[in-house]
């Protein structure tokens, strides 16, 4: 390889002959200042107007097309985006936007006239120097791209240059004529790393015509107020290529005091927020970040060591560049991605495809900060697991493990479901105020929630969480009944706050306002084979309305979760719920459906109390699964009693059903809609239920299998005869379960598995999990 491709063979005009050629073509007169051009010659026109204009005349070795390219490029910016601050366009006097001219040697060359952008370069601009100019760069830089994502030009792909990132490979054989070995040995090492890794991946980012040449020489601000970036300028390296090219160059911007990357880091900021990277692309920063200072390393350097003085220098050397690689080279990959997203918001790093970086496990650095932050919350097994990303049925740890998700209920869509998370984006981008103002969405979601519900259900109020819905739920049932009492199930679950708290015998002893019923087992209760098992458990709300009594008070409510899930996912007899709610009316008290287990199809209905035949209920509340992880609580009964109640104690929630939080339940209840997930989850369910079954012939340790939809409970017992609850068993088996990548839990009783695979699940992760559950039982 020949040095020659260095050479910058600038067109040959002197400056009376340029005076008179612009003269000519576009009658603009003025005071000349000549510019430093790599490639082309250009003088800065200042006329007697005040006005300023830029004429330059291309290289010889220009086609059309590049200047085609620039001056279509430059019209189109501006449609886009009136307010960017880039040249415009003159026509000559014939109303072209460019014309040809003859040097003295007969070459022949294309003239352009530009206006002149106002402001100081930012080179030349020492205060401009700092994080928030950087920012501002990569803002407006973001928009310049932006602008540019929907140009198309037959040239874009044709403007070869030196310069061009993704074609860095081609500078290989100029290292040799850098001086200095060790800044050879790296860049030879970067060209390595980038022919290996990062150039294949570049292929998988976003692509578009970039401007590629944002560095402080062409960026200008405002010399009022160096913070303030009014323009963007030269449009000569201009090609399709990454839209890390753009980020990149603008970042070259850091001096002695400032390194590569904390510039990296700020203009990638500002660029984010004008033109959001994508998750590829700021893994990838740091890398490109590189190669842009490779670029300049290698062409600065060798143009210099081949220089016989008689050119004119376009970028003198320094030596800053490859101080500057070395710099960057010796941050530690790992820390550049962190640091670059932490810029940007985005999650933490997370390996997700083959052949992407592992880095060291962080779980137990974070777990001791977690103990130290938010103290000795509850966390799960004894080796935690630190869970960076998620899709459909998969939970991800950072080094890329998948673990099968058959526990988390919440997410009951799938994790990650995109249409809901953006959704939820896309509201939260548009408004979220709360509901004393009036959003379209929020009534369009209560009505579309209660849809398919009993007439007499049709008023939502929103709340955050389970626990608030059902503590609304006893305030509206003590205010509708003038009661004060409570019947629940035992071991009961309904909520953290202090009342709900007294709901939940499965954590804490209720007052004696609060009596438990018996759970209606069919398995190892004392009627499970009772020809009348239903009246006979029933019975015990009778029993539990006379103690109530006893201490002087009457039923409120009857608060029950169908599901029976703290229970151990039980399935009570046929019209079980039914004979206990006609109790409760008889006494006075309202029938409250916890759907925060039971609804949103979790039963192979939309709704839990529908499926399992619980004819009247006079409130519904909804937690959890209602909006698949964003915070969302949901009261729902008849309008005259919220409308009561509420007036009563002008009922108010800042954060409930705030416009974010219902998008993400309105996108939930498009995907059960479109993809038919009510009818899934029962079909699924039932085929999970009978792999089970067909496991328990082999598997002894297995008693029960029972449930409904994708909510199944399966009980283990040392043996089938007396069913001794085989609760250490089962503990056991949940962590080699995890040792095997498949995450379940036991349910109240410690001996029952409550297994709640979410709606994505299909029938290969059904097979897998009853794979990984056989192998399991078979190490106990
Ligand atoms: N009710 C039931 C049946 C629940 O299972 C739970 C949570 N496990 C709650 C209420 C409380 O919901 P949250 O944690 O959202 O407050």
């Amino acid at each position: 390889m020949s040095p020659e491709n260095l050479d910058r063979n600038l067109p040959q005009f002197s400056l009376k002959q340029v005076k008179k050629i612009v003269a000519d073509l576009y009658r603009i007169d003025g005071e000349y200042k000549e510019l430093n051009c790599e490639r082309d010659i250009s003088y800065r026109i200042r006329t007697g107007s005040d006005q300023a204009y830029i004429v330059k005349i291309s290289n010889a070795a220009d086609s059309e097309g590049v200047v085609d390219f620039q001056v279509k490029a430059l019209k189109h910016i501006v449609e886009q985006d009136s307010d960017m601050q880039v040249p415009r366009v003159i026509p000559t006097k014939d109303d072209k936007s460019f014309d040809w001219v003859q040097s003295d040697s007969g070459d022949r060359h294309m003239i352009r006239i530009l206006t002149y952008v106002k402001g100081d370069t930012m080179d030349n601009t020492p205060a401009a120097f700092n994080h928030q100019t950087r920012y501002n760069i990569g803002r407006m830089v973001g928009r310049l791209t932006r602008s540019l994502r929907n140009f198309y030009h037959p040239y874009a792909g044709s403007n070869v240059h030196l310069w061009d990132m993704s074609h860095c490979l081609e500078l290989r054989p100029y290292i040799e004529y850098l001086p200095d070995a060790s800044t050879r040995d790296l860049c030879n090492l970067i060209l390595d790393h980038a022919e290996s890794f990062v150039l294949p991946k570049l292929k998988k980012t976003r692509w578009q015509v970039v401007h590629h040449d944002a560095h402080p020489d062409n960026v200008l601000v405002d010399p009022e107020n160096p913070t303030r970036v009014v323009g963007v300028i030269d449009f000569g390296d201009m090609l399709f290529g990454p839209v890390l090219a753009d980020l990149v160059a603008a970042s070259d911007s850091f001096d002695d005091d400032t390194g590569p990357l904390e510039a990296l880091c700020s203009t990638a900021a500002g660029f984010d927020s004008s033109f959001p990277l994508e998750e590829n692309e700021i893994d990838l920063a740091y890398d490109m970040m590189l190669i842009c200072l490779l670029v300049n390393t290698v062409i600065i350097g060798a143009r210099d060591a081949l220089s016989d003085g008689s050119e004119k220098v376009h970028i003198e050397n320094t030596g800053r560049y490859a101080r500057m690689l070395e710099r960057l080279w010796a941050i530690k990959r790992e820390e550049a991605i962190d640091q670059l997203r932490r810029a940007c918001r985005f999650p933490v790093y997370s390996a997700r495809n083959e052949g992407d970086e592992v880095f060291p496990d962080r779980t137990n650095k974070l777990l001791a900060k977690r103990k130290a932050t938010i103290g000795d919350a509850w966390y799960f097994y004894d080796k935690p697991l630190n869970f960076t990303r998620s899709e459909g049925p998969w939970l991800y740890t950072a080094d890329g493990k998948a673990f099968l998700d058959a526990y988390n209920n919440v997410q009951q869509m799938g994790h990650g479901n995109p249409h809901i998370a953006t959704a939820i984006a896309r509201q939260a981008a548009a408004i979220n105020v709360n509901t004393r103002y009036i959003c379209d969405i929020v009534a369009e979601y209560a009505e579309r929630l209660t849809a398919e519900l009993p007439n007499h259900l049709n008023a939502c109020f929103f709340v955050n969480s389970g626990s608030e819905a059902n503590d609304v739920a006893l305030q509206i049932a003590k205010f509708a009944t003038g009661n004060t009492g409570a019947l629940i199930m035992e071991d009961a679950y309904h909520g953290i706050t202090e009342t709900t708290m007294h709901l939940s015998p499965e954590i804490l002893e209720p007052h004696d306002n609060v009596v438990c019923l018996q759970a209606p087992d069919m398995y190892r209760g004392p009627f499970a084979n009772a020809p009348d098992a239903a009246g006979k458990y029933a019975a015990d709300a009778d029993r539990a309305i006379a103690e109530l009594a006893s201490c002087g008070y009457k039923p409120a409510l009857y608060m029950v979760d169908t599901a029976l899930c703290s229970n151990g996912v039980l399935m009570a007899p046929d019209n079980y719920f039914n004979l206990v709610a006609q109790k409760v009316k008889n006494a006075g008290g309202l029938v409250v459906a916890d759907e925060v287990q039971s609804g949103l199809g979790r039963l192979g209905n939309m709704w839990g109390f529908k499926a399992q035949a619980l004819e009247h209920v006079d409130v519904v509340t909804m937690g959890k699964p209602v909006a698949n992880g964003f915070p969302l609580g949901v009261v729902i009964t008849s309008r005259e009693l919220l409308n009561g109640f509420s007036r009563e104690i002008d009922l108010f929630s800042t954060f409930g059903g705030n416009p974010v939080a219902c998008a993400a339940g309105m996108a939930l209840l498009d995907e059960i809609e479109r993809r038919d997930l009510v009818k899934k989850s029962r079909d699924l369910g039932d085929y999970f239920r009978y792999r089970l079954r067909r496991l328990a012939d082999k598997q002894p340790l297995i008693g029960d299998v029972r449930g409904k939809g994708m909510m199944i409970g399966l009980e283990f017992v040392i043996d089938r005869e007396n069913k001794t609850r085989a609760s250490e068993q089962t503990s056991r088996l949940i962590e080699l379960m995890k040792e095997e990548c498949v995450l379940v839990s036991e349910a109240g009783p410690k001996n029952v598995l409550k297994i709640r695979p979410n709606f994505s699940w299909e029938r290969e992760h059904v097979d897998l999990f009853v794979t990984t559950l056989n192998l399991c039982l078979s190490k106990l």
